[in-house]
């Protein structure tokens, strides 16, 4: 699957649950994106939740951006590295996050890094629709 893909699928998904939830408040959104209750109520959201998994081992995991605001990628590549095609990156250099490099890709690799997943993060970036806060990753 391609960069462009997962993120339009993802957003689907996104944008489907948050139908169902329009009398939420904001607060109840975010809370509703909780791994805990999203396993139970959302188990096609992700692939981890069917083996009850999360991605980053910490008490309070919120999925509601999952994707990162701050990921960029060009599946055709954003730039040239010497030989190697530099296709995601992070705009905001985290410290927590580093790169996935073969013969000739460079990937972001975000494991290490919990930004998005934190819900003070997501409250101060927050919107209803989550491809209006991912407009510059693409
Ligand atoms: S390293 Fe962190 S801040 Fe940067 S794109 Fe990945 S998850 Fe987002």
């Amino acid at each position: 699957m391609t960069y462009s893909e997962w993120f339009q699928n993802h957003g689907a998904k996104h944008q489907a649950i948050m139908k169902k939830l329009q009398h939420f408040s904001e607060k109840e959104v975010i809370q509703y994106f909780r791994f805990e209750n999203m396993v139970k109520e959302e188990p096609d959201f992700c692939p981890l939740y069917k083996e009850n998994k999360k991605c980053h081992d910490i008490d309070i995991l919120n999925c509601y951006l999952c994707a990162c605001p701050n990921f960029r990628f060009d599946d055709e590549g954003l730039e040239k590295e010497e030989e190697k095609t530099l296709f995601s990156l992070c705009n905001i250099d985290s410290k927590n996050g580093s790169r996935y490099i073969s013969d000739d890709a460079i990937h972001q690799n975000c494991s290490g890094c919990l930004v998005p997943h934190q819900e003070a993060y997501i409250k101060k970036v927050f919107s209803r629709n989550w491809f209006e806060i991912m407009q510059d990753v693409q």
